[in-house]
């Protein structure tokens, strides 16, 4: 006799009523409490159709019984298992088509700062680059950044936008290159068809009224690196001689907002050990300084450092993390903006239905440029020889692009095998995994139980808008621009 088993998902609730996160195919489905019902005991158990009709057909009917059995089915939620265990066959390795056009190239202009921030992953012990005694020039030539632009709008292939990222460092320090490069490619993508779009990333200490105005004029998309308000900010991000930076930025970063209207404006705040008062940070980012939107992320770091977060410290993020996006919600109910950009980017995933082979699009639609022109994973292995994937004048290493793929593919991610979190998480940031376990390779584990807990709040919040405003979702059928930059 045919069993029926549930296949591999997460059950969640939301707007008072129950959901299914179906993990092969990441869709999602609200239940009504027949296919509650049918889910809960294939969940529990393989069943025979003659069990279920016993347990079941006399409380729901059969005929409703019946139906819901085909939906679920048809659905792929459950399945037939004929021999036990045949279900967690592994997935198939599948692999995008190459060559896969490059999205977002991410340019190291220089791996110089003016900052010392106590955890930064480029100058701190968990370093991968040597940039202050390293081979590497510390500014990128106004020579590299052409190549690099010429590489960009090759290998972006037939995509009809290219996305151009600026890093750093802090990238501010060789604004001379980074305004020729605008310069450069948007002449050359007008002579080639392509429109090109620009963004950087800077700690604002560098912001003056004329660089202002050229990132508005060229509506260049900036997010600022910032903490929060001034003894959160000052506690990691000094100076050399140890002095706190928010004195010196919030004034800056108050006149971009104030003349740089052609893009929304982004604050990320990096998280560390002590109290968290996510809330308070969020508002002082947008209510206070006037951030569109801010995004959060735990700061990257191998243990024992002390502003490592700990286990509780995570437990703690989650709870405050939780409060932040209910709170979203609420606006995004009445379709007010709300700027906390976490959920809204996993929204868009879960939207997407995004099935992740790989975490992020590292190696893949984004790749980073260090100063030398040297071509790697993403910016935070940039200058990395281990990492690196080919250079601007001779163009991306196929084979070792493949390599890398091959060898990261989340199919060889064992302890991710039975994670229902896998097609968003897909085993986290390469460069976490880098700096916790010395090896790319390796799944996040460290932070599984943050990534899961994070995941379902905003599978709720998911399903909270599909009931209470779909319409809202609909922003997200378009396809995704660029590559994320975290
Ligand atoms: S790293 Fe952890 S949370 Fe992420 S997919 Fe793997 S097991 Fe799941
Ligand atoms: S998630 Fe990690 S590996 Fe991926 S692009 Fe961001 S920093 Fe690089």
């Amino acid at each position: 006799m045919i069993s029926w088993a549930a296949r591999e998902h997460h059950r969640f609730e939301a707007a008072g009523r129950p959901f299914v996160y179906l993990v092969p195919s990441a869709a999602i489905f609200a239940l009504d409490d027949t296919a509650d019902d049918v889910m809960r005991r294939l969940t529990e158990r393989p069943y025979t159709r003659d069990e279920l009709e016993a347990e079941l057909a006399e409380r729901h009917g059969h005929a409703e019984l019946e139906d819901t059995i085909a939906e679920l089915a048809r659905v792929r939620a459950i399945g037939e298992l004929i021999v036990p265990g045949a279900d967690a066959a592994p997935p198939p390795k599948i692999f995008p088509l190459t060559p896969f056009p490059l999205t977002t190239m991410v340019l190291n202009v220089t791996n110089q700062c003016n900052l010392a921030c106590t955890y930064c992953y480029e100058y701190s012990e968990d370093k991968i680059v040597d940039t202050e005694n390293g081979l590497k020039p510390k500014f990128m030539s106004e020579e590299t950044a052409r190549q690099s632009v010429e590489f960009m709008l090759k290998e972006s292939g037939d995509n009809k936008v290219a996305h151009i990222t600026f890093f750093g460092g802090e990238t501010l320090l060789n604004f001379p290159v980074l305004k020729q490069t605008i310069a450069y490619a948007r002449q050359r993508g007008a002579e080639l068809g392509k429109a090109v779009d620009f963004s950087l990333t800077t700690n604002g200490t560098l912001l003056k009224p004329e660089i202002i105005e050229f990132l508005a004029e060229n509506q260049v998309g900036v997010t600022i690196s910032i903490d929060g308000p001034r003894e959160v900010q000052d506690k990691f991000r000094v100076f050399h001689n140890g002095t706190g930076s928010y004195d010196v930025v919030a004034p800056k970063i108050q006149e971009l907002l104030k003349r740089h209207r052609s893009r929304p404006i982004g604050a990320r705040v990096t998280l560390t050990s002590g109290p968290l008062d996510i809330k308070r940070i969020y508002r002082h980012l947008t209510e206070e300084v006037g951030f569109w939107e801010v995004g959060f992320a735990p700061v990257t770091t191998s243990p024992g450092r002390g502003h490592a977060i700990s286990e509780h410290g995570y437990d703690e993020m989650l709870g405050q993390f939780r409060e932040l996006a209910y709170e979203f919600l609420e606006y995004s109910v009445e379709n007010r903006h709300h700027g906390f950009s976490n959920v809204k980017e996993t929204l868009e995933e879960i939207h997407k239905g995004m099935s992740k082979a790989f975490p992020c699009g590292a190696g893949l639609g984004l790749m980073g440029v260090a100063t030398d022109g040297d071509v790697a994973l993403c910016h935070r292995f940039a200058g990395s020889d281990a990492h690196k994937l080919g250079t601007v004048a001779d163009g991306i290493d196929r084979n070792a692009q493949h390599a890398f793929l091959e060898k990261h593919h989340i199919a060889n991610k064992t302890d991710c095998s039975t994670c229902w979190a896998r097609p968003l998480c897909s085993g986290g940031c390469y460069h976490e995994a880098h700096t916790r376990y010395g090896e790319t390779t390796r799944p996040n584990l460290h932070y599984c139980d943050w990534i899961r807990g994070w995941t379902d709040v905003c599978l709720q919040i998911y399903g909270e808008l599909s009931e209470r405003n779909p319409a809202y979702l609909a922003q997200f059928d378009e396809p995704m621009a660029a590559e994320r930059v975290s």
